[in-house]
């Protein structure tokens, strides 16, 4: 199986850095995780084709595609001013492979991390069509992985980067075993 990844936003914040809370950036967690993730995808035997991070969704979608990933993740942490916490998995709405690999990663993390289960949600095109799930051939989820504007989730994505990186490569895993 092959696996392309996508930290959320631009590299290095510049021009866009995502959410921030507590001294933390949506770049700077996405981007570390997924670099974790792909050294345990390699070391699960799992072949990472790509791990991008861009301003340019068109360029992300269009490196996934030319890759023949399998798999696409993009990881990305949530904000609501503090309002809310938890981890969500999206998939492209209608896509059962998709549903299935949003499942296994979300519940990884919800066990290994102690997050508030927001569960699996289906992006519609149109309605609320996330762009990379809509435009990429491959399985695609979009891993919210905790509010970073949320003490308590800030603290898990400031200190527990590892942690959620492997529950992702478990997934992915626990996903290779059900298709
Ligand atoms: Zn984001």
């Amino acid at each position: 199986m092959r696996v392309f990844l996508n930290p959320g936003h631009a590299p290095d914040g510049n021009p866009d850095p995502g959410a921030c809370g507590y001294g933390l950036r949506e770049c700077d967690v996405a981007k570390n995780v997924a670099d974790l993730v792909a050294g345990y995808l390699a070391a699960a035997g799992v072949e990472v084709v790509g791990c991008l991070q861009s301003d340019s969704l068109h360029e992300v979608v269009s490196a996934s595609n030319n890759s023949d990933a399998d798999v696409f993740i993009s990881i990305h942490c949530n904000a609501c001013n503090g309002a809310a916490n938890g981890t969500e998995v999206w998939h492209f709405y209608g896509s059962g492979a998709g549903e299935t690999l949003a499942s296994c990663i979300q519940n990884q993390i919800v066990t290994s991390l102690g997050t508030t289960d927001r569960g699996t949600k289906g992006a519609k095109p149109g309605v609320n069509g996330l762009y990379v799930l809509s435009n990429t051939d491959a399985v695609a989820v979009l891993v919210e992985l905790a509010f970073i504007d949320h003490e308590g989730d800030a603290e898990l994505l400031g200190t527990q980067q590892d942690e959620f990186a492997r529950a992702i490569a478990r997934g992915v895993t626990d996903y290779e075993g059900e298709c």
